[in-house]
């Protein structure tokens, strides 16, 4: 599941001549969703870059490219497609098939890439956990917290900081981006240890 309040607004020209991951994706979906889909996948299977953190070699893989994005979401999401929903939730993943909703379109192509494989993770790391009481009334209680460096929202920060020290054709505003991200992401991680772990070792 993914869900936060934080909107980012980059934009990305469409390009039709890139390359893509090679995933199977519903004729069901909406235009506009389909369009953000795409940059999103252009974005990640573009990205070129050097060898990555021992975090990111764990989740991901070791470098930080586009190779190493599409493979870990070509083995972990079976499909993408679309869902009617009227809560904040605009990506979930039900074993394998990642569903996004409408709320996908609040949001900016570089969201929509960490949270790919955010829901990638949960294929095979498992789901989330409660958030205790000091996350704040809005999370208390939720299943929207993680107790583990390695999961779902710790990826938004490890990708983040990989883009930051590893990508070589990675613009200013994407790094800005999934950094912003990938920092209020670190919130939904319990336990100081694990939060202090992934901004040394990321
Ligand atoms: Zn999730």
């Amino acid at each position: 599941m993914f869900l936060f309040t934080y909107s980012a607004s980059a934009q990305k020209i469409y390009s039709t001549e890139q390359r893509r991951c090679n995933l199977k994706i519903s004729q069901k979906i909406p235009t506009d969703v389909a369009t953000l889909l795409d940059q999103s996948l252009e974005f990640l299977a573009n990205i070129k870059g050097t060898k990555g953190s021992r975090a990111h070699r764990k989740l991901f893989g070791g470098t930080v490219s586009g190779e190493t994005y599409c493979s870990f979401l070509e083995k972990n999401i079976y499909s993408i497609g679309y869902s009617l929903t009227s809560s904040d939730v605009f990506a979930s993943n039900f074993g394998g098939s990642v569903l996004l909703s409408d709320q996908v379109l609040q949001k900016d192509y570089i969201v929509l890439a960490s949270a790919l494989l955010h829901e990638a993770l949960h294929t095979n790391y498992g789901s989330h956990v409660k958030c205790p009481s000091n996350k704040g009334e809005k999370l208390k209680g939720k299943n929207a917290c993680d107790n583990k460096a390695l999961s779902s929202y710790g990826s938004h920060y490890i990708f983040a900081k990989n883009l930051e020290k590893h990508c070589l054709n990675c613009s200013a505003t994407e790094i800005e981006s999934s950094l912003e991200l990938g920092n209020h992401a670190l919130k939904r991680i319990i336990g100081l240890d694990s939060r202090i772990r992934l901004r040394l070792g990321y």
